[in-house]
């Protein structure tokens, strides 16, 4: 078979491609490869889908007909075996060869599953796709005690929704507090408080060193040798670039695909975008991996135009979330804790259960952490992201009356920056 474009991978980034080379070329052909089985779905609701607050119709992100409506042949449940630029085609498990002008690699990322001994007993579980929640959603037949390895966002994410189920749980975080790629000490405390009020036990600065039991789940033991019975183990330690495609095609690749302004890799007709791609992130200056939503999608975008001729440039990404846990808001952007450098300014209140705070180096946000009220935190984003310099109002910015007319005058339209991705 042959296509114009070819992508691999049917979510954030993969879609962003798709939609955008259609906004340019209506009739090239263009196909969508996926190893899942489902229409595209929001990878972020799978908790929710889980917990049963969500159906799967209502997790889609696009409706079932969207690829007959935009001219996509959807190849659904077939996985890329092997690519090879240099013939420009690639295999399928099926043993399919499709040979392509463009090709897309927004692969994703595996789940990282550390060695625990006994990890493959019946009652482990990953949490990274819909199959996964499905198959936990199976296994939640009765009530059960759960431990969750890893206090991360998807640990945090999966925790919510047994918690909902009726499920015990305990989270087994390595680190000495939980969310802390995105959080500070401060904020984690208080989100480690809202869920011990929700009836998680957390265990910090700790890691599970063996799932006991026969064929079957029925305990895990930690490295300071304490045994806890449960019946379910999660393990959530976090995703990594989903890269193995690339790699055996020899692209370049550093700790994900390497990417430059316009998604392209080194190879001719070859891009690369999302959470296996390593593309610019503008509060770093260098090029990251930075696995959220909105930066796969914009990445994929900005890849598909390219691939259609319209020449884009990714505007960068940075680390971005905005969750809420048993209704407690917490939005975080950037960097969480400033590290022990001069250059480095941080500006932070607390109230009650409020915490917000803001870090900056030139006058310039590095990152931003919202707890309890994250009404402001739109406005900060938009400084960050627009890379303004706050020199003259940063003493106003976490006032309780700061708004967009605190600065009216200071923020000239002329240092906007235009997103046209
Ligand atoms: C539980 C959970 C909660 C999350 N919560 C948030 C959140 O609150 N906010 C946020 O911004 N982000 C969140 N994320 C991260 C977000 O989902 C990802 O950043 C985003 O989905 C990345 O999109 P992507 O297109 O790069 O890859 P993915 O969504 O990972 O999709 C890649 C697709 O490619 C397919 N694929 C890979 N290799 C092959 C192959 N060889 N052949 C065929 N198909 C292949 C995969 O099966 C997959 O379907 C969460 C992730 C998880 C797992």
């Amino acid at each position: 078979m042959r296509t114009k474009y070819l992508i691999i991978g049917n979510s954030a980034g993969g879609i962003g491609a798709a939609e955008a080379i259609r906004q340019v070329d209506r009739e090239g052909d263009l196909a969508i490869v996926s190893d899942e089985a489902y229409p595209a779905y929001a990878r972020p609701l799978i908790s929710k889908y889980l917990s049963g607050e969500r159906t799967l119709e209502e997790i889609l992100f696009r409706s079932p007909d969207f690829y007959t409506q935009n001219n996509i042949l959807f190849l659904a449940g077939k996985k890329v075996m092997r690519i090879e630029p240099g013939r420009q085609s690639v295999q399928l498990e099926d043993g399919a060869d499709i040979s392509w002008e463009k090709l897309l690699l927004a692969t994703g990322g595996n789940p990282i599953f550390p060695r625990i001994k006994g990890s493959d007993k019946k009652g482990v579980f990953t949490f990274t796709d819909l199959d996964d929640a499905k198959a936990v959603d199976r296994f939640l037949d009765k009530p059960r005690k759960a431990v969750v390895i890893g206090g991360g966002l998807i640990g945090i994410s999966v925790t919510e929704a047994l918690i909902k189920r009726g499920v015990d749980v305990i989270v087994v975080e390595m680190k000495e507090s939980i969310l802390n790629t995105i959080l500070d000490q401060q904020a984690s405390l208080m989100a480690e408080e809202v869920l011990s009020q929700a009836g998680v036990r957390i265990i910090t600065g700790h890691t599970v060193l063996e799932i006991s039991g026969r064929d079957t789940v029925e305990g895990v033991i930690l490295d300071n040798g304490d045994a806890m019975l449960c019946d379910l183990a999660l393990v959530a330690i976090g995703v990594s670039p989903r890269s193995e495609l690339a790699l055996e095609a020899k692209l370049e690749i550093n700790r994900g695909i390497v990417v430059d302004h316009h998604m392209a890799t080194k190879h001719r007709g070859v891009y690369a975008c999302g959470d296996v791609a390593e593309a610019y992130d503008f509060v770093y200056g260098e090029n990251r991996v930075t696995p959220i939503w909105p930066n796969a999608y914009v990445g994929g975008r900005t890849a598909g135009l390219n691939m259609a001729g319209v020449t884009a440039e990714y505007p960068g990404g940075m680390a971005m979330n905005s969750l809420n846990y048993f209704g407690f808001d917490i939005t975080s952007a950037g960097i969480p804790t400033a590290p022990n450098d001069s250059g480095y300014e941080t500006i932070s209140k607390q109230e009650g259960n409020i915490y917000q705070k803001v870090i900056l180096k030139d006058d310039l946000i590095m990152g931003m952490i919202f707890v309890g009220n994250i009404e402001k935190s739109g406005i900060i984003f938009g400084l960050m992201r627009d890379r303004v310099n706050v020199e003259s109002f940063k003493e106003c910015l976490l006032a309780d009356d700061f708004a967009w007319h605190s600065f009216r005058g200071r923020y000239g339209k002329s240092d906007w920056r235009h997103h046209q991705i």
